[in-house]
């Protein structure tokens, strides 16, 4: 293929503005899936991604499109996840493009999401056209939406496609502009090879699959290479492009995106953002790479079942194959036993984490409330990372104590500005930038502690703007806070379940919530057992929960039988799923519900 007729592009747009089904028309439209394949959303192909509408993994897909001036084009389209925690994947597909299409709902206008993407098209220095989508609703504004992308992105909006990815309106338009808009890769099959890696993943057939984009050279079949950040050297066994199935080729040429497969047994081997060059004739330098994605919040993850241990074990090693970017490692808790501590780039992270454990390996788990990773610098100097209460030196010692801040990009309607900002004010945000982006709808910016973001701020978010309102952020760095450790007693002993790191201003609220939430979810017992809340050896809050005097049974009167066993049974299925702190059984569901107070 001469690269002059190659097109390597993504789409990116914010979450629901109709990038899957864009991506469902290009295929449709380039005859690249038969009537009978075509099912909605063929880029998406976890089960979890289709239910919850969202792309996890970048894909690529290799498409032959037959332009108006006669020429056969190959569209490379490569698949990028929509949201914020992905924004590293985002990163790494967009390395790989010349180009991305802006797709921007013609009724929602421009989203928090459409400006992060945006920004990582542009550090990634790619050509960007502008395509309006769903201007088949009768809530469509284009007029107003091209100005906006004018005006709050700063993108010329000349040729901007106005379409419906529903019903294929304009879609015609948008493939033909494609060619125009996006530059051809610049590569020369003679140079030597370098190939960037920018995804990976273990099928269970064919084994490790490596997505590629050669920027110079030809990669081909039986070619010995070698990875230039491990030096490790490989035959290769195949090599092809997705139709969007497999289809192997003899080669991959400069310019082109498609997969490698050789015999590696770890992802280690072939990391993503690494370079593969030929071993005989290697080139000079490795492509740039990636920076490497950390991950930002921490949560531990129990067996509800103590014997499911191992297996929890098992199934966080299989994910972690598919997914780097997470992290575990074990952890030991008085309240909820052996589990890990795992590390997620975000909260959609955490959460697709979590139900891929539930429902792909059957497990049944707790997870404690999610943190961030705090930054301690000891009195002699000894900088620790701090990602769970558990672990944070002596007070002591700590000399400073960081936490880390984002920089957090609202859009939402004039009429909830005034809930948005208290919402953000009570989290302890500090404002950056408050501008009309059109005529009833603002953009916000304000400068977060992540802690006070991870709960539930997206949630209450949405909630005290009815749902008009996108939310994204960035990291921008760890500052110094006002930070205290804050633990539960319960008739002496420490529930190191329960410990937090909180902001002293929040201290003491937190203290008298937690131990009157815990005084509610604590059953009576046979003895008196005081519950306190301690910040290092000062008690701040205390509260008590009486002894037990009568039978539970006798409030039943005689009558009612089927509310006793009710009750028989509710006592019976509580006792299996107690935990002793010292003399006191605390029911699980104790935890859980202390773990998720907010
Ligand atoms: P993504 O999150 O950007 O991948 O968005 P999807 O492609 O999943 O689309 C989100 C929703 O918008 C789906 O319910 C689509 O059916 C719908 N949608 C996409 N394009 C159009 C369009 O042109 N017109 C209308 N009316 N709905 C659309
Ligand atoms: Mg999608």
């Amino acid at each position: 293929v001469d690269p002059k007729f190659i097109r390597n592009f993504s789409i990116i747009a914010h979450i629901d503005h109709g990038k899957s089904t864009l991506a469902d028309r290009f295929l449709e439209f380039t005859g690249s899936v038969s009537d009978r394949e075509k099912k909605a959303q063929m880029l998406d192909d976890m089960e979890l991604e289709r239910e919850r509408g969202i792309t996890i993994k970048a894909r690529s897909v290799t498409m032959n499109y037959k332009a108006k001036d006669g020429n056969l084009y190959q569209f490379n389209l490569i698949d990028t996840p929509g949201h914020v925690d992905f924004s590293y994947e985002v990163s790494r597909s967009l390395a790989a493009c010349d180009g991305a299409i802006l797709v921007v709902d013609a009724a929602q206008g421009v989203e928090a999401q459409t400006l992060a993407n945006v920004y990582l098209a542009l550090e990634n220095d790619l050509q960007m056209l502008p395509v309006l989508n769903k201007i088949d609703l009768p809530s469509a504004q284009p007029d107003v939406i091209l100005e906006q992308i004018e005006n709050v992105i700063g993108l010329e909006t000349d040729n901007a496609c106005l379409i419906s990815a529903k019903t294929g309106e304009g879609v015609n338009e948008v493939l033909e502009a494609v060619i125009e808009a996006f530059p051809p890769p610049s590569g020369k099959n003679e140079n030597p090879l370098q190939a960037l890696i920018f995804d990976a993943w273990f099928d269970s057939y064919r084994g490790l699959i490596i997505l590629v984009r050669v920027f110079e050279g030809r990669l081909a079949r039986k070619d010995r290479v070698k990875f230039m950040a491990t030096h490790s050297e490989y035959e290769i066994d195949e090599v092809g492009i997705f139709e969007p199935k497999m289809a192997k080729t003899e080669a991959l040429e400069a310019g082109q995106v498609g997969y490698v497969i050789a015999t590696i047994k770890t992802l280690d081997e072939a990391r993503v953002g690494d370079t593969i060059t030929h071993a005989k004739k290697p080139c000079a330098e490795p492509l740039p790479g990636f920076k490497e994605s950390k991950p930002m919040v921490f949560s531990g993850l129990y067996p509800s079942d103590a014997a499911d241990y191992a297996n929890l074990r098992d199934a966080l090693d299989k994910l972690q194959i598919n997914d780097t970017s997470f992290v575990f490692e074990p952890e030991t808790s008085i309240a909820l036993g052996f589990g890990f501590r795992c590390g997620f780039l975000g909260l959609l992270h955490m959460e697709i984490i979590q139900e891929r454990l539930e429902r792909e390996f059957d497990l049944d788990l707790v997870t404690t409330a999610p943190g961030v990773e705090y930054r301690v610098t000891t009195k002699s100097g000894d900088v620790v990372m701090v990602d769970s209460p558990s672990k944070l030196p002596d007070p002591g010692h700590i000399e400073i104590f960081e936490e880390p801040y984002i920089l957090g990009t609202i859009l939402t309607n004039s009429e909830y500005v005034g809930a948005v900002i208290k919402l953000c004010e009570e989290r302890r945000g500090i404002q950056k930038k408050l501008e009309y982006v059109s005529e009833d709808r603002l953009l916000i910016e304000y400068e977060l502690p992540l802690n006070e973001v991870v709960l539930d701020f997206y949630d209450r978010l949405k909630s005290v703007s009815r749902g008009y309102s996108s939310f994204d952020y960035h990291i921008e760095g760890y500052w110094n806070s006002n930070l205290i450790k804050l633990d539960i007693l319960v008739n002496g002993d420490l529930v190191d379940a329960l410990s937090l790191i909180v902001h002293r201003d929040k201290a003491q609220n937190r203290a008298n919530l937690l131990t009157s939430k815990m005084k509610e979810l604590i059953p009576r017992q046979m003895f008196d057992i005081a519950i306190q809340a301690a910040m290092g050896a000062r008690i701040v809050a205390r509260t008590t929960v009486k002894a037990l005097r009568k039978n539970v049974l006798a409030k039943c009167y005689g009558g009612d039988i089927s509310r006793k066993r009710k009750l028989l049974e509710k006592q019976k299925a509580g006792k299996k799923r107690m935990k002793a702190v010292g003399q006191v059984q605390i029911p699980q569901d104790a935890f859980l519900a202390m773990l998720k107070i907010d």
